[in-house]
């Protein structure tokens, strides 16, 4: 990535809560909304963003389970950005520090983007704007308006009088800082014992700094009670449309003692002729997610031309595919694949296939199905000339992209 031009963006994601009040018997950051943890949402809101450079996740020391079962729904392509987790602390303060101390290990950054792993829904215009805030501003934090009209009550729960609501503003994450004033101003919070504070730009606030708000997301929503998760539910059913796509691959036997399918290595008395490693399992799902998004097809995005992927492992041509479609905010409900030979014998080899390209995808391993048949000795594949893959996708993505 070519970032010589753009201060190098680090993002640390908060994820050490113990929050239960979600309900569900986990810490809210590991439920499922629409499918999928929060934690693996806005991990990959961070990841998916081509402003965000390396992201940091703070998790507890005892959700390193929940935290790689989460880690497995997000695309591998993305996954590639992710350093190793930090552990969390006592505190939110203290937790955000260790990240902090994180990034610093691994060379420090020019910006940092702080946010909670609880608001799955910081979209990348949102993003755009926090590292637009921290370019110009040491300290910058997203608001909106408030929109309820506030009363302040007596004990007995009469109003006591009416606030003007004009000045104030609902503050959200990502936070977005100069890495190395935020890093300073937690050190000197923690070695003067204030581990209170409940957001960063509180931290930098007591530290000296003018803290900037700007225009953040109502759609931003931190998820907290039984009842968030039920509208976030609500919404991404509204909001949400199905497309297929269909791919179709062909490669011709040719020297060799094995042939990839699926990602997995199947020792073969041929080989396959291709410039690439010629697994048409791969490359037919490859062109079936392109399809979804009518985004041309494996030919236009890796030209056999162009030397670079000659011999190329095609894992790279469906992470790359399931790289843009999370990009569009989509994911894969399912893949349905079916290849077409006389030998070798697929089944004994299907159920690595299947884990393989799960672990791709990011999807669990009953969302990707593997069939195979003969051509009756009938047609090229019949000769054994070759084999054929046949793959059909099915994906959920925001409307808004129709
Ligand atoms: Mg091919």
């Amino acid at each position: 990535m070519n970032v010589a031009a753009k201060p190098e963006v680090v993002a640390v994601v908060v994820a050490g809560g113990r929050g239960m009040r979600a309900g569900g018997g986990v810490p809210k950051q590991f439920r499922r909304v629409d499918g999928r943890t929060v934690l693996s949402r806005s991990l990959a809101a961070m990841l998916a963003s081509d402003r965000v450079g390396r992201v940091v996740c703070v998790i507890h020391p005892d959700d390193r389970g929940l935290y790689e079962a989460a880690l497995a729904e997000v695309p591998a392509a993305l996954r590639a950005r992710l350093a190793p987790p930090a552990h969390g602390g006592m505190t939110r303060a203290e937790s955000v520090r260790n990240g902090l101390e994180a990034v610093a290990a691994l060379g420090g950054a020019e910006i940092v983007l702080v946010h909670d792993a609880a608001r799955p829904f910081a979209s990348p215009a949102l993003l755009a704007r926090s590292v637009a805030a921290a370019e110009r501003f040491a300290a910058a934090v997203p608001g909106v308006p408030v929109t309820d009209t506030l009363k302040t009550v007596t004990e007995g729960g009469a109003i006591a009088g009416t606030v003007d609501r004009t000045p104030l503003r609902a503050v959200q994450t990502p936070q977005a800082f100069r890495f190395a004033s935020l890093l300073d101003a937690h050190r000197r919070a923690a070695a003067a014992g204030r581990d209170d504070f409940t957001d960063d730009g509180a931290v930098m606030e007591w530290a000296g700094h003018a803290v900037h708000v700007f225009e953040g997301e109502r759609s931003n929503m931190k998820l907290t009670t039984p009842e968030d998760f039920a509208d976030a539910e609500a919404r991404f059913a509204a909001a949400r449309e199905t497309r297929t796509g269909l791919g179709y691959d062909v490669h011709a036997f040719g020297a060799g003692d094995h042939v990839m399918l699926g990602g997995v290595r199947i020792p073969h008395d041929r080989g396959v002729e291709a410039h690439s490693d010629g697994d048409v399992v791969l490359h037919a799902l490859t062109d079936a997610v392109l399809g979804t998004m009518a985004d041309g097809d494996i030919g236009s995005h890796f030209p056999p031309s162009d030397p670079q992927w000659r011999g190329a492992s095609s894992d790279r041509f469906l992470a790359h595919a399931v790289a843009r479609l999370a990009a569009r905010g989509g994911r894969i409900v399912n893949c349905d694949v079916t290849v077409v030979c006389e030998a070798p014998k697929v089944g004994p080899h299907r159920d690595a296939m299947r884990a393989r390209i799960a672990e791709i995808c990011g999807i669990a391993a009953d969302r990707v199905a593997m069939k195979a048949t003969t051509s009756e000795r009938m047609g090229f594949t019949g000769r054994r000339e070759g084999l054929a893959a046949q793959a059909i996708v099915t994906v959920t993505l925001p409307a808004e992209h129709a």
